[in-house]
């Protein structure tokens, strides 16, 4: 469910343009035989070998923590999405309008001048708030009054559908806090995981120094939150244990919840607060909220205060002077991921207005670069998808009848999404001015906030789109059981349209994407959510066991994939995303066989459909990171790094091995009967 993370859907429009028979140009080289490098077998290390050309030529730039076609394609859109951020900041649009919100946006986030003037006293109403704590529970009021500008300090909230009734929406509690980005990072053992806790501390300290106090005690201080934050961490759950939906289901009413778990936090004044009376609350980690408590009523104020005036400098440093932003990307940028040096100015402006106004700047786009014919073209594939998942669950040995049945209705009931909303949301209450660039991110928190608050004891609207149609990702939502596919993913990196064959589309597009996210709902977390998007267990007992047993295959191969000495993939974390990408390709690969083109046979750039089918796939994991981005990435994302999600899924198709030849003592050969065997 966790939306695939850089989903590089690079080549996709190509497949919706083309005819089957398209021919490819004998004059020019073919672009999938460029990448390759042909120093490795393909059974040894097909990423090396499909991607290996092209990585070589391309060295990740200082500015990057990892470089791939997604990135090359994410540059072009800067290049648009800058020009209609100029065009608006040279118009004197009415105010309000869509083009003066983007307008003076970029005006004032540009304005480094100004950002220096102002140092951190953007902040300084909510520092003041901080600086007046006496108590726990005024700790507490401050936190409350944070959450709004996105802080989530000691926890998190938020108003969504509840798990088990997906027509109503819910207030969530759940476990939040960390300035580091997962639990793991605080107990690790591994040297490179010690050193980025090390350097956090330092990293705090410093913070606390800009924020004027004297170095000294800066230090302590600094290791006073640290101790504090671990002992937060050591109450959260495991990332994989975040991924058992049952178990992060608590519901229970807000009076329960305070005397049984927090009598320091009575939660039904605090909702209020927020103009929230619900009858109950879903708790994810009763155990974390507890633990919360307790430490609450144990820590000194002055710890909880600067821990507080962290998380809040933190999150606004970006936009503050030189001195904040430079002090945040040392850290979150160069420590954490090996970046050397920032990205310019303007696109990490741009980026940030992606996360802040990005469906204001959506709705231009579109209107621009996504013409209506694409989206018909790409809901055709989303179809040819979806009938061969329905053959191929009908044909499975393993399932029952009756579970079969209920898994094609809930395939059947999959909505697609595509390229954007067919409804604009309303942005008319945000407000964004000149003042300040951080100004203008607490104005859109505080904008992202209400409209989220807004939503409870309302009837869910199925509509609503989680990604801007210019992010280059896709996701499926388990509580709408849809997939949802951003127009961006269907902008061309540098080959044409004519240029792109069906078998690379099939396999770029059709697996890596829509198959992909098909098979999360079908994944062992999407597979408890029924056709409705209910947390509802509709398999037999006999069939969930075989499932699990199958999924288990899959979890061992990857726990043994060791991307860093030392440090493995955690298979039980991403399982859901393996399973999806196993899933995807088989999905892909059935769509790409009722293709002219697979049955004629004819090989371009002497590679045949089925070599450019899997090709295809791997060409959406063509990127490279940094040693500490990989690191990082190991610890905290639920997605495999790119290399093993190709080497992994393909290691059990029996296609790939005819394809390329595999032969038992490559690297990359498994016996038929240690294959896993799911979808
Ligand atoms: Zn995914």
């Amino acid at each position: 469910m966790t939306p695939r993370h850089l989903v590089l859907a690079v080549l996709l429009a190509a497949g919706c343009a083309r005819t089957p028979s398209a021919v490819h140009p004998a004059s020019q080289p073919d672009f999938l035989r460029a990448n390759l490098d042909t120093t490795v077998s393909p059974g040894d290390d097909f990423f090396q070998y499909a991607n290996g050309g092209w990585l070589k030529r391309n060295p990740i730039p200082a500015s990057e923590s990892r470089w791939g076609i997604g990135n090359v394609v994410n540059e072009q859109l800067r290049v648009n999405l800058r020009r209609i951020n100029e065009e608006a900041a040279a118009k004197s649009a009415s105010p309000g309008s869509d083009q003066q919100k983007i307008g003076d946006f970029w005006t004032t986030a540009m304005d480094t001048a100004r950002a220096e003037r102002l140092g951190v006293h953007p902040l300084d109403a909510e520092l003041a708030r901080i600086d007046a704590v006496r108590s726990a529970s005024d700790a507490l009021d401050a936190a409350f009054a944070l959450e709004p500008l996105g802080t989530s300090a000691f926890f998190g909230m938020y108003v969504g559908q509840d798990e088990k009734a997906s027509d109503v929406e819910a207030v969530h509690l759940y476990q939040a806090g960390l300035g580091l980005p997962e639990r793991d990072f605080y107990f690790n053992s591994d040297t490179g995981v010690a050193r980025v806790r090390g350097e956090y501390v330092a990293h705090l300290g410093r913070m606390l120094a800009l924020l004027g106090r004297a170095d000294a005690s800066s230090r302590d201080a600094a290791a006073r939150v640290m101790a504090f934050e671990t002992a937060l961490a050591k109450a959260s759950r495991k990332l994989e244990d975040l991924r058992d939906p049952n178990l992060n289901y608590n519901r229970m009413t807000p009076a329960e919840l305070t005397a049984k778990l927090t009598p320091s936090i009575d939660w039904g004044a605090r909702l209020a607060g927020y103009g929230l009376r619900p009858s109950y609350v879903i708790v994810g980690q009763p155990q974390y909220l507890a633990a919360v408590d307790t430490l609450l009523r144990q820590t000194p104020v002055p710890v909880l205060q600067d821990y507080l005036r962290l998380r809040l400098v933190s999150h606004y440093a970006s936009y503050l002077s030189r001195a904040f932003d430079s002090e945040h990307f040392h850290f979150y940028n160069q420590v954490m991921y090996g970046q050397a040096e920032p990205r310019p100015r303007w696109k990490r402006v741009l980026d940030t207005e992606g996360d802040a106004m990005g469906r204001v700047l959506g709705r231009i786009f579109v209107k621009e670069y996504f013409p209506e014919a694409a989206k018909k073209r790409y809901e055709g594939l989303v179809e040819a998808i979806r009938a061969s998942y329905r053959d191929r669950i009908n044909h499975l040995d393993w399932m029952s009848d009756s579970t079969k049945a209920k898994a094609e209705q809930k395939l059947a009931a999959i909505t697609p999404k595509v390229g954007y909303p067919d409804k604009w949301k309303d942005y008319s209450a945000l407000m964004i001015g000149r003042e300040s660039y951080a100004a203008n991110m607490m104005s859109a928190e505080r904008w992202a906030f209400n409209d989220m608050i807004s939503r409870f004891g309302k009837p869910v609207d199925r509509t609503e789109w989680d990604m801007t149609p210019q992010t280059y990702n896709a996701y499926y939502s388990a509580s709408n059981n849809e997939i949802v596919l951003p127009a961006a993913i269907f902008a061309i990196p540098g080959v044409k349209d004519e240029q792109v064959d069906d078998a690379v589309a099939y396999g770029y597009a059709a697996a890596g994407t829509i198959g992909h996210e098909i098979t999360h709902g079908f994944d062992d977390e999407g597979r408890q959510f029924d056709a409705a998007g209910n947390l509802k267990d509709w398999w037999t007992a006999d069939d969930a066991a075989k499932f699990a047993a199958r999924a288990e295959v899959l979890r061992k191969q990857f726990d043994a994939y060791e991307p860093l000495p030392g440090m493995h993939i955690n298979g039980k974390a991403g399982l859901g995303e393996n399973i999806a990408d196993y899933g995807g390709i088989l999905l892909g690969l059935d769509a790409f066989r009722k293709t002219a083109q697979y049955r004629e046979g004819k090989p371009i750039g002497g590679l045949t459909p089925l070599q450019r089918y899997f090709l295809g796939y791997a060409i959406g994991w063509l990127t490279q990171q940094r040693e500490a981005s990989l690191r990082s990435a190991l610890l905290s994302d639920v997605h495999s790094p790119a290399k093993w999600r190709v080497l992994g899924p393909l290691s059990n198709v029996p296609e790939f091995y005819e394809a390329f030849d595999v032969k038992p003592g490559q690297a990359m050969w498994r016996p038929p009967e240690a294959r896993v065997h799911i979808w």
